[in-house]
C-alpha cells in the first residue's frame, strides 16, 4: 500500500495547492454562472477554497479522513448557496473510507471520488444528465474504479481527462437541477459550472502529482 501515492504532508500541499487555483479560477468561474446561473459560483468557490487553504495551513493530520473532512466543513461553512453543500458533501463523504489511511494512492482517490459521488447525489438528488457537477464527477469516478492499482499520476490523467469530456457533455444539456433549470434550452451551448470546478479540482490534483509531488511516477521524492 502506498507505493505510489503521496505522503499525508504532500496530500495536504496538494489540497492546499488545489485551493489556491480555484481562488485563481474565481472570474472563469463567475463567467461561467453569469452565462447560465446568477454569476455567484466564482465567488463562492473562491471564498471555500480560502478558507480550506487557511484550515490546512495551519493544521497538521494523522490521517487522511480527517484532513478531507476539515476541507469538506471548510467549504461546507463558508459558501453560501448550492455549490456550498455540494462540494462541502464531495469531500465530506469522500472521507468515508479513507479512515486511517496514511497514504493518498490511486486506491484512495478512488474512494474518495466513490464515496464523495454517492454523498452528493443522495444529498443533491441530481442524476447523470441533469446538467451539474455530477456529470464530470461520475465519469472521473467510475475512472478512478478502474484504475484504482494505477500509480496514481496515471489514475488523476485519466479521472481528470474524463472529468474534462464529462464538463464538455453537459453543453449539450438542458438543465434538470438548479438556477439554470429555468434557462431551458437557453442554457444549451455553455457548460455547467459545477462540472467545470469538478474538473479544474481534478485538474489540480494531477498538476500537483506531476509537477510537485514527486518524480514522474507519483512516487514520493525519497
Ligand atoms: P447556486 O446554484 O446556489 O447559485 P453555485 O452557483 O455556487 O450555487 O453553484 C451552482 C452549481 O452547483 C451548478 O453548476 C451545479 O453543478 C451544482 N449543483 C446545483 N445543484 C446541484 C445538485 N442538486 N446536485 C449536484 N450539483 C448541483
Ligand atoms: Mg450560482
Amino acid at each position: 500500500m502506498g507505493k505510489s501515492g503521496l505522503t499525508l504532508e504532500q496530500a495536504r500541499e496538494m489540497f492546499i495547492h488545489v485551493s489556491k487555483g480555484m481562488v485563481g479560477s474565481k472570474d472563469l468561474l463567475t463567467q461561467a454562472d453569469k452565462a447560465i446561473g446568477d454569476g455567484d459560483h466564482g465567488v463562492g468557490m473562491a471564498r471555500g477554497f480560502e478558507a480550506v487553504s487557511e484550515k490546512l495551513e495551519g493544521q497538521t493530520f494523522d490521517a487522511l479522513e480527517p484532513m478531507l473532512k476539515t476541507v469538506g466543513m471548510a467549504l461546507m461553512t463558508s459558501i453560501g448557496g448550492a455549490s456550498g453543500a455540494v462540494f462541502g458533501t464531495l469531500f465530506r463523504g469522500g472521507a468515508r473510507r479513507l479512515g486511517a489511511r496514511q497514504s493518498f494512492d490511486a486506491e484512495a482517490l478512488a474512494l474518495m471520488l466513490l464515496d464523495g459521488l454517492d454523498a452528493v447525489k443522495d444529498r443533491g438528488k441530481a442524476q447523470p444528465g441533469d446538467k451539474t457537477m455530477v456529470d464530470a464527477l461520475e465519469p472521473a469516478a467510475l475512472k478512478s474504479q478502474e484504475l484504482a492499482s494505477a500509480p496514481l499520476d496515471e489514475s488523476l490523467s485519466a479521472v481528470a481527462e474524463a472529468a474534462r469530456q464529462g464538463m464538455e457533455r453537459t453543453k449539450d444539456m438542458v438543465a434538470r437541477v438548479g438556477k439554470a433549470k429555468t434557462l431551458g434550452e437557453r442554457a444549451l451551448g455553455y457548460p455547467d459550472p459545477g462540472a467545470m470546478s469538478t474538473f479544474l479540482i481534478l485538474s489540480l490534483m494531477h498538476d500537483y502529482v506531476t509537477h510537485r509531488g514527486g518524480h514522474p511516477n507519483g512516487s514520493a521524492t525519497e
